[in-house]
């Protein structure tokens, strides 16, 4: 008989590319190589660079609406299920370098050209 053990949140945040996971859910929040970043909090929206992430410790707090924690608790906040963190969180494990600063989209970037096509509309017309 196999047993799964399920990993406590300390361990689900223990090797978490912080910088990765908060760059993609706080959008706002601008790196720079800094330790610590600060932005528009996602909780209360105050505009004032109230949020504020600690990459050391990887953890994160609002000075207006003390929203705090860790990775989980982040995610925890925005309402996800336990299964839902869990998840996300291991695909957030995956540890790239520590500064790379966010990209927006997902797709990866244009590799050489080894073919072109040529497209036309329903006239026959080269597009
Ligand atoms: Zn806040």
């Amino acid at each position: 008989m196999t047993t799964t053990t399920r990993q406590t949140p300390e361990q689900l945040v223990a090797g978490l590319d912080v910088a990765r996971f908060f760059s993609y859910f706080v959008p706002g929040l601008k790196l720079n190589g800094q330790l610590n970043a600060k932005c528009e909090c996602p909780f209360c929206h105050g505009a004032d660079k109230s949020f504020s992430l600690d990459q050391e410790r990887g953890l994160f707090f609002c000075h207006r609406c003390n929203a705090k924690g860790s990775a989980w608790g982040f995610l925890k906040a925005q309402g996800y299920g336990v299964i839902q963190i869990e998840s996300t969180l291991a695909d957030y494990q995956t540890a790239g370098p520590i500064f790379t600063p966010a990209t927006k989209t997902k797709t990866a970037p244009p590799g050489p050209i080894i073919a072109t096509y040529d497209y036309h509309d329903e006239a026959g017309v080269l597009l």
